[in-house]
This record gives structure tokens, C-alpha cells and sequence, in this order.
């Protein structure tokens, strides 16, 4: 049943974990004709990991009217400008290398050069086109600098967060519920489906029917209403991204306070370090098929200094890979109910925002038919895999070689048409961000994020060593270049400061 402006009149969200809370909490910011109930299982709990994120979620906060003052001291959380990938390639020189988030300062300056130079060195000119040298955001994650300029600066800079995400599920259950969110503990037992195959309620345990006109699916792996009743196919990521584990170890913070996440390359796959206000938060992922969870776990106990520390870890189980329709019927999934593809780039936050905030578009406009679903799945699938190719990249174009899951990532052929097609244009083109858009290859990531993976692990030919080739006049371009990035960071507090003010 529909109310008049287009909006169901009852919507049921299975999951209090973040997903379940982001949903509620747009739905009952925007469609306040609705009634709102979520269903959560004590017991059964959340992830309780997922403690970075890229920019859409300052654009959650921002949809649902939160500033940052208001929610982060209580997440213990911090800025993020961006991503350092470590000890992914093994060429000297491109040890490791950053991945940044967006700024205004881009495409008018940085971007062009960073461009030009690649294709400079493509023909062998030994330049410099190491990604580091050619943000904004990049100089000021090395120099500890938050991503909030002065008001006098003109450019915007795009930024994430990091966050403890118990405590962001606490702070968005308690806002959702003053906005009018009921909100009810149980254990989903069943879902009933009505002849023509629509969700009519869901059973708990103890025997309670739950009804609604609308389900939102967000039990995490479990995807209850989507995969289990029903019974949306699922695509599994796994012949392409091997990882389908992670063990998680929480250690002290240091007294510079990062403002980046560090994914640092491990044996049988990579460390995440999160830096919170009060700990940082790390993990390893790992394919299980190449090394066991005793293993793992001593490794990352290695590599953060813990071999002898009685810190408990936490063991995990990843699903790798996206269900085939995340809108059917009178149900839609979102989080890892609906997919996930691994923690490489924080992305799964952004998915189910992009998610529910592009449903509630699509319901609205179609009246609350079922017009716009094969147009928003085909949509949330594409996104999906735009950021699997992206991650797949990272592997294929990895510069190990000291473990066969390096070599077996490298060697693994089994890539996307538009990841191959990019990597062709990569090592052809002579215009590769031109060509990126003109053969619509940049739906998840912008040609400038592709750069950065490809030059950033020196997916390069060699340099030219011909020393009477005069280079003089690149280099005159990058010490300006480095010079007015350096300007603008007179612009930007300290990380900490920041954080107090
Ligand atoms: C190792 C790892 C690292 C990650 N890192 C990141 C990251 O850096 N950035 C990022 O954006 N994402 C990350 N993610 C993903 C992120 O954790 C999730 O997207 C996010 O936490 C949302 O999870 P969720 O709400 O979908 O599922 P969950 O947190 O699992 O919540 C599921 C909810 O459903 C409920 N439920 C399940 N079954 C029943 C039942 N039968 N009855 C009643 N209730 C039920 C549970 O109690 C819970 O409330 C990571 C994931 C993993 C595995």
C-alpha cells in the first residue's frame, strides 16, 4: 500500500548493523509519510568492522543533515584523504605510492602535468611520474595535514573518514529512532511470500509476524530476504579476487595521528591500518586457499610489533561477489546483503548509499511501481563492477614475486572485457584519459584513480638512460608544480588541531 505522494506506507528493515541504520536513517529523514520499523537479532550481532570509508559517506551525513562536529568525537573518528598502498611493487623508487581523493586543485593543475609526464615517460623520457608528486591531497597526507582548508582557499578537497563503526551503528540507531524509527529486537525464523510473490512479513522467532509493504534487506552475509527467500542468483567474485578472509588485531595509536589508511602488501595478500582517535584499527586479508588463519595471524601479529602481546584477534569469513538483482519484488538488499568485494578501497559504505539513495529516486519517480528496476539493478551491478575491475587491478599489476598468491594473482588472467580494455588503452593510448571516457570506461573510478594504480606500481617502460636527452625543461614543470602544492598547504591545520577544534 502506497501512500499519496508514491512512498509505502510500512517499510521493514531487517539488520541494525551500519547498513540497516543508513537506510533508516534516509528513509526517515526524506519519506516522512512512512512508518519505519527494524528488526535486529542481539544475539546474531554485527560485522563490527568496516571502519573506513571515501567521500559518499560525508555525503550520507550531508543528506541527512549531520555535520561532522555532531558525529564524530562520539565515533572516535578521523579524516582521511586517501589511501597508501606499501610494499605492493618492489621497484625501486615505487615502494609504495598514494591514492587521493579528489580536489578542485585537479583538473585545473595537477592532473595535466601528471598526464603529460606519463606520456613522456611512456616513450622511454626518464621524467618523474610518480603519483605522489602531483596531488594536493597526497602532500598533505605526508605532512599530516586534515582536509578542511581555510576558508580563503578557493579549492575544494573531497575527504573520508575513518570511524569506530560499533559506535557509528549506536550514534545512527539513536538519531533514527528520534526521527521515529521503531525499532525491535528479534530473530528472524521466516519470510512469507503472498501469490504473486511479494514479501508479505517476516516471522520471528518467537512466532511474531512483522508486516510491512516494504523490505529492506540488511542481515549482512546472511542476505535473509534477497538470497534465502527470494532466491536472487548470486555472482561470485572469486575467480578474481582470491581473499575471502580477514583476521583483525586493534593496537596503539601512535603520536602522529595519520590521515590516511595504509593497505600495506603482506604474503598471501595486505594489512589495513585505520587510524581512530583512540586506537588504530588493522586487519590482514587473505585467501584461505594460500595460507591458514594460524598463519595469518602471526603474520600481522609480526608485522605490528605483537608477537608477544595478548591482544585478541578477531577471525573473519568474507563473501566475494554481488547478488544479480538488488531490487525484486517488494524488497530491496543493501550492504553485504546485497554483496561485498573486499576492504581495498573502503568502498561498501559508498555502495549502500549509492543504493538506497538511488531506490528512493527510482520508487518516487515510477509511483511506487516496479518501472525503474531493471534500470537500477543494472546500475548498482555496474557500480559493482567498476570497483571489483578497479581492485582486480591492483593485483594483476602487482610487482611481487615472493609468494605463489602473488605470482597466481599476477599470472590470473581471468579479468573483466573493460579491465582488459583499460590496461590495452594504458599501454597504447596516447590520450588515455580522453579515451577512458570516449569508450565509457569510467563509471567507478576516474581516469586520474587508474593513473595513479598503473604509474604508482610502475606499470611503465623502462626509462631511456640516453643523458643526451635534456629533461631540464619536465623538471622546471614539476618543481613549479611542487611548489604551488606546497603553497596551498599553508592553507591546512594539522590533522589533531583539526580534531579539537
Ligand atoms: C574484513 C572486512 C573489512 C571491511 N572494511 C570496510 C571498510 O573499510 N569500509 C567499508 O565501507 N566497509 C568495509 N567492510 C564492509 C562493512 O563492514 C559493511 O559494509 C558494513 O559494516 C555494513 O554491514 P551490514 O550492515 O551490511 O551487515 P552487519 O553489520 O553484519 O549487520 C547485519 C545485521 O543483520 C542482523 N541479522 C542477521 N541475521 C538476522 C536474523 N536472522 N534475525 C534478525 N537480525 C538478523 C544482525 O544482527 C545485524 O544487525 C568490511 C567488511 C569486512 C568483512
Amino acid at each position: 500500500m502506497l501512500n499519496n505522494d508514491g512512498t509505502p506506507k510500512k517499510i521493514l528493515i531487517v539488520g541494525g548493523g551500519t547498513a540497516g541504520w543508513m537506510a533508516a536513517n534516509l528513509l526517515a529523514c526524506k519519506w516522512r509519510n512512512t512508518e519505519i520499523c527494524l528488526v535486529e537479532s542481539k544475539e546474531i550481532g554485527i560485522i563490527g568492522v568496516g571502519e573506513g570509508s571515501t567521500p559518499h559517506l560525508k555525503l550520507f551525513f550531508d543528506a541527512i543533515d549531520v555535520a561532522d562536529s555532531q558525529w564524530m568525537p562520539r565515533c572516535n573518528a578521523t579524516y582521511k584523504n586517501g589511501i597508501t598502498f606499501d610494499k605492493w611493487s618492489t621497484n625501486a623508487g615505487f615502494e609504495s605510492y598514494f591514492h587521493p581523493f579528489a580536489a578542485q586543485t585537479d583538473d585545473i593543475f595537477t592532473v595535466p602535468l601528471f598526464y603529460k609526464n606519463i606520456q613522456a615517460r611512456m616513450q622511454g623520457y626518464n621524467v618523474n611520474a610518480h603519483p605522489d608528486n602531483y596531488f594536493l591531497e597526497s602532500y598533505l597526507s605526508r605532512n599530516n595535514l586534515g582536509p578542511l582548508p581555510a576558508e580563503s582557499f578557493p579549492f575544494g578537497v573531497a575527504y573520508g573518514y575513518h570511524f569506530d563503526s560499533a559506535r557509528l551503528g549506536q550514534f545512527l540507531a539513536e538519531k533514527a529512532e528520534n526521527l521515529g524509527v521503531k525499532r525491535i529486537y528479534g530473530n528472524v525464523d521466516d519470510a512469507l511470500i503472498k501469490n504473486d510473490g511479494d514479501l508479505s512479513a517476516v516471522k520471528l522467532k518467537d512466532g511474531t509476524l512483522l508486516e510491512a509493504d516494504f523490505f529492506i534487506d540488511c542481515s549482512g552475509f546472511n542476505s535473509l530476504l534477497m538470497k534465502k527467500t527470494l532466491k536472487v542468483n548470486y555472482k561470485s567474485f572469486k575467480d578474481n579476487l582470491f581473499n575471502d578472509s580477514a583476521v583483525v588485531i586493534p593496537s596503539e595509536l601512535s603520536q602522529i595521528l595519520p590521515v590516511e589508511t595504509k593497505a600495506t602488501a603482506l604474503s598471501n595478500g595486505w594489512a589495513w591500518q585505520i587510524p581512530l582517535r583512540n586506537r588504530f584499527g588493522n586487519g590482514y586479508v587473505y585467501s584461505r586457499d594460500y595460507i591458514d588463519l594460524n598463519q595469518a595471524e602471526t603474520e600481522l601479529r609480526q608485522h605490528l610489533g605483537l608477537l608477544d602481546s595478548d591482544v585478541e584477534a578477531r577471525h573473519l569469513k568474507m563473501k566475494v561477489g554481488r547478488i544479480e538483482k538488488h531490487w525484486h519484488k517488494n524488497c530491496l538488499a543493501v550492504g553485504l546483503s546485497q554483496g561485498f568485494i573486499e576492504p581495498l578501497e573502503a568502498t561498501a559504505l559508498g555502495l549502500s548509499f549509492n543504493t538506497i539513495s538511488q531506490f528512493m529516486q527510482c520508487f518516487v519517480e515510477s509511483k511506487g511501481t516496479n518501472k525503474f528496476e531493471d534500470a537500477f539493478n543494472n546500475d548498482i551491478n555496474s557500480k559493482f563492477d567498476g570497483i571489483r575491475d578497479y581492485i582486480v587491478c591492483h593485483y594483476k599489476v602487482n610487482q611481487r614475486n615472493d609468494s605463489e598468491y602473488w605470482r597466481n594473482n599476477a599470472a590470473n588472467n581471468n579479468i573483466s572485457d573493460n579491465l582488459n580494455k583499460i590496461l590495452t588503452l594504458w599501454n597504447n593510448s596516447q590520450d588515455f584519459a580522453g579515451d577512458m571516457y570516449k569508450y565509457k570506461l569510467t563509471g567507478s573510478y576516474k581516469p586520474k584513480s587508474w593513473a595513479c594504480l598503473l604509474a604508482g606500481y610502475v606499470v611503465l617502460p623502462k626509462q631511456n638512460m640516453d643523458q643526451s636527452i635534456d629533461y631540464s625543461a619536465h623538471q622546471q614543470e614539476v618543481d613549479g608544480l611542487s611548489d604551488f602544492i606546497r603553497r596551498c598547504g599553508l592553507n591546512f591545520k594539522n590533522h589533531r588541531e583539526l580534531l579539537t577544534l
